[in-house]
């Protein structure tokens, strides 16, 4: 079956927890450190080149953005972590807010944790994707700017990325939002995780 996304508007930016929209459509997350190519891929998958561009406008960068997605479900754009070069594991705001979010977990239907498939992931990497483990989280890693590497090396780049993050070769898909490599095998993904959970 393919699955098209026709049509993708931006919802709203919530920086207090309490206003996560209050209906009950299914949330599709998109999380990654900064530069990692996040608002790239939104604007791909949704075919809209200037969709993510709402969450780079100043003060934004701190929200969960709420974009509606052929009127079935959130894409829900976390702000980047690792602005800050501190010892600490995460940026405090962004903890706090992810934090909260994902205690009200029910309408989470997949995590896409974005990983620069060039570089080794960072402590932030590896600290979000034991979160999602320990937590529970459905999740599926995207290594990004995939067209940046030789298609022959893709291969040894996704068994790095497997050892470091802990997680099998097959929950990881490489992509690019240059070349729109495996852009249709996400949305299929997408579609297929929210209709797995339809009868709950
Ligand atoms: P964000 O901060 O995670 O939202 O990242 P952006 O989407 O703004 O991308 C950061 C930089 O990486 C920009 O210069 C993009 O042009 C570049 N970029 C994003 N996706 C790709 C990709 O698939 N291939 C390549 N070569 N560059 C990319």
């Amino acid at each position: 079956m393919t699955n098209r996304i026709t049509k993708a508007r931006f919802v709203k930016s919530v920086i207090n927890i309490n206003d996560l929209p209050a209906d009950d459509i299914p949330h599709i997350c998109v999380i990654g450190k900064s530069n990692v190519g996040k608002s790239s891929f939104i604007n791909k998958l949704c075919n809209n080149n200037k969709l993510a561009r709402v969450s780079k406008e100043a003060g934004r960068t701190k929200m969960l953005n709420f974009f509606l997605v052929n009127d079935r479900f959130y894409l829900v754009d976390f702000p980047g972590y690792g602005f800050q070069a501190s010892g600490k594991s995460f940026d405090e705001i962004w903890a706090d807010l992810i934090e909260k979010y994902f205690l009200n977990r029910d309408k989470i239907r997949q995590v896409l944790a974005l990983v620069d498939i060039r570089r080794e992931p960072t402590q932030n990497d590896i600290d979000m994707v034991d979160y999602l483990y320990i937590n529970q989280i459905p999740f599926t890693v995207l290594a990004s700017k995939a067209d940046q590497v030789a298609k022959s090396k893709i291969p040894n780049h996704l068994n790095t990325l497997a050892s470091k993050l802990k997680v099998g070769k097959d929950n990881i898909i490489p992509f690019s939002s240059a070349t729109s490599l495996n852009i249709d095998r996400i949305t299929n993904l997408i579609f297929e995780k929210l209709s797995n959970s339809s009868f709950e």
